[in-house]
């Protein structure tokens, strides 16, 4: 991987919108600063960036740090709810790549999924609702819960995502915005880049 001044793209454009919205993050600055220690030997440029970015007080450089001590961050319940949607992922991944074979979808950004879940499952996909479209790399995910005291049961279909692509995050959303400033973006990059465009 090289890391030559440039990030790959979609590296980049995860860690400036986080940049970007830096005061919603407060609460996941220990994450960050973690994962800024973790892909120090990878991406030495950007982490060095996100280093910089990450709100409050901490050494001029990433390279100065040491790697963050693993058992601070062992979770036992947290690491099952992740085995559990790394799970439903797979699913995922699955049903994309069969879509992307038949050339229904290019990228995954370019799809929007349909699951309907049941069980424990179910539930812990509503709870993670808004977080699902990341986790899964799609525009959009339609989420059908039913009985969750049964066993567990996810049922993954995958269409074309209507609406326009963003230039800037490549997800396909309902309109982008058409200011001189953030012509051809989504409302979520303008939010990302506030202070940075006039819109
Ligand atoms: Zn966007």
């Amino acid at each position: 991987m090289s890391d030559s001044g440039g990030t790959t793209p979609a590296v980049d454009r995860r860690l400036s919108a986080a940049a970007g919205n830096a005061s919603r993050f407060r609460g996941r600055d220990e994450t960050s600063e973690g994962l800024a220690r973790l892909l120090a030997p990878i991406l030495p440029v950007t982490a060095d960036q996100l280093w910089q970015h990450i709100p409050g007080r901490r050494s001029g450089s990433i390279h100065l740090e040491e790697f963050p001590k693993v058992e601070a961050y062992s979770d036992a319940p947290l690491l099952k709810i992740w085995e559990a949607l790394r799970d439903v992922r797979e699913t995922v991944n699955a049903a994309l790549e069969e879509k992307r074979k038949n050339k229904v979808i290019g990228t995954s950004l370019g799809a929007r999924l349909i699951i309907n879940a049941s069980g424990p499952i179910g539930a812990l996909l509503k709870s993670r609702r808004d977080d699902l479209p990341m986790l899964f790399n799609v525009s959009d995910v339609s989420l059908t819960v039913g009985a969750t005291d049964v066993a567990d049961e996810v049922r993954v279909e995958v269409e074309k995502a209507p609406g326009v692509k963003c230039a800037r995050c490549w997800r396909f959303v309902p309109s982008v915005r058409t200011e001189p400033d953030c012509a051809g973006i989504c409302d979520r990059c303008v939010d990302a880049l506030a202070g940075l465009v006039n819109c």
